[in-house]
């Protein structure tokens, strides 16, 4: 990166740090006094201009302030066992689904908004169970500040209406939750386990460092998981983060031989997390991973492995136990697409990419930023692991194992929304129905997120989190790509694209 460009993207870090929480989860004092003297340097008025152009960025959605009494009429609705039934008229009012009744004949509503239904299937909105807020699509040695908004405006703009994000430490995405609330920012209702749980020196500080070199680099990896390794420091962890519900753990090396948890600090988190009531989600990359998740035992995993296959014992395990499974086949295919110079880019990620990631992502198909040193054979593994993966995901899907629906986005040559839309027809494409890949991307990710939420599902009271597809997605899945209208909260969003 030029030193010249340097006090920009300082610049813009430090808006996210001052506005909503920066990213990286590190402490800011001292980038954001770097940002101060920038500012003292350049003067206030050419800082003003900065912060002016970047505000005035054309937005690639834009969501109504208040909710507004909406009627849809003759609309089918798709069900949490995956039926499409109707049509009816349905009402929004309140942010809330207020009722799903007969459909009427025309009389007046009174309704300050109608959308003409026929035809089209109203579904809830798409929840993806695994995303990182504060990340952007990576592509290796070109490295840019994360940007939140550009995040959130990106899965509403794909449907998706709730987010789990496994990583953020809780403190800012409180701050994003709170923004969002308050309709100072446009987004997706967001969850968060916290801070994941790693060995110090491990996995996801040893991939950044790997993938992108620089001090600044040093000082936003510092503190990206609690790094713990004896009784006390998984005691003072959990101390420190309080209870989010869940405890994301990561067991798996990245890139190949870096330090990882030991069994240990794995029995202490999972007393730790039993004690204060929190579900562990294991982050898995072999099938020894899985083994030592299972051995824990592990609430869920994140991701199916790589590379390697898994044992019949392992997936009858799974499957008996109820585990459910995060499979996000496609981070590991937008891996290997960037390991091989064929990153995913198609018609989503265009619409929804800024121009930045987009030149970035051409320059790795042109070659022109190839994945080196230790990242690259790291990530031979995960090219030559496909075929396992895949018949791994398709015996769990056979067994019965719990599916669930994440991306893992945005990520390394991996973009936010439009990679949900990937995984649903990945999961289609390793067996599942696509009525099942529906009720498992809204009902079942809802119910994994918080068994008693009130969102995720057709049913009056509960939130006007939706989308109006064309045609019947049960039939034909590529219905849910073509999106007539969303609605998060109740409130609609009109999706601009670039
Ligand atoms: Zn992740």
């Amino acid at each position: 990166m030029l030193p010249l460009a340097m006090p920009f993207y300082i610049e813009s870090f430090n808006i996210e740090v001052l506005s909503m929480g920066h990213s990286w989860g590190t402490s800011s004092a001292g980038l954001q006094r770097y940002a101060m003297k920038v500012r003292t340097a350049i003067g206030w008025r050419v800082y003003t201009l900065l912060l002016a152009a970047l505000a005035l960025a054309r937005p690639l959605v834009e969501v109504e302030d208040t909710p507004r009494p909406t009627l849809i009429t003759n609309v089918r609705i798709l069900t949490s066992s995956g039926e499409v039934e109707g049509p009816y008229d349905v009402l929004l009012r309140d942010g809330r689904i207020a009722e799903v009744r007969e459909v009427s004949d025309g009389a007046d509503t009174g309704m300050e908004r109608v959308v003409n239904g026929t035809g089209a299937t109203l579904m809830p909105g798409l929840v993806d169970t695994h995303v990182h807020v504060g990340s952007f699509t990576a592509i290796p040695g070109r490295l840019h500040l994360p940007h939140v908004p550009e995040n959130l405006a990106a899965w509403l703009y794909a449907g998706v209406t709730t987010v789990l994000d496994l990583g953020m430490p809780r403190s800012q995405l409180e701050r994003i939750q709170r923004r969002i609330d308050a309709g100072r920012l446009d987004g997706p209702d967001v969850f968060g386990t916290g801070k994941p749980f790693g060995a110090p020196g491990g996995h996801p500080k040893s991939a950044l460092r790997a993938a992108f070199k620089g001090p600044l680099v040093r000082i936003a990896t510092a503190h990206m998981a609690w790094e713990v390794e004896t009784d006390d420091e998984v005691d003072r962890a959990f101390a420190k983060q309080g209870t989010t519900g869940f405890a994301k753990v990561l067991i798996d090396q990245i890139p190949n031989d870096v330090p990882i948890l030991s069994d240990g600090a794995l029995a202490r988190i999972r007393t730790d997390a039993s004690a204060s009531g929190a579900r562990v989600v294991t982050h898995v990359g072999r099938p020894e991973d899985v083994e030592r998740a299972l051995a824990m035992p592990t609430d869920a995993l994140a991701h199916t492995v790589y590379t390697g296959r898994l044992t019949e014992a392992q997936i009858t395990r799974l499957a008996e136990e109820h585990i459910p499974v995060i499979p996000t086949l496609v981070v590991w295919e937008s891996t290997a697409g960037v390991a091989t110079a064929h990153p995913l880019l198609d018609p989503m990620e265009r619409e929804i990419l800024p121009r930045r990631s987009i030149r970035d992502l051409e320059a790795n198909f042109s070659g022109r930023a190839p994945m080196q040193g230790a990242l690259a054979r790291w990530a031979e593994q995960v090219v030559t692991g496909k075929q396992q993966r895949w018949d791994n995901v398709r015996a769990m899907v056979e067994a019965g194992v719990p599916i669930l629906v994440g991306s893992d986005s945005p990520n390394l040559g991996l973009t936010a929304g439009a990679s949900l839309h990937r995984e649903m027809d990945n999961l289609a494409e390793a067996g599942m129905s696509p009525a099942e890949v529906l009720v498992a991307a809204t009902w079942e990710n809802s119910r994994f997120i918080d068994p008693d939420a009130e969102f995720g599902a057709i049913e009056p009271g509960w939130e006007a989190d939706l989308l109006l597809v064309d045609g019947d997605p049960t039939r034909d899945l590529r219905a849910v790509h073509d999106l007539r209208a969303v609605w998060v909260d109740g409130r609609e969003v009109t999706r601009r694209g670039r």
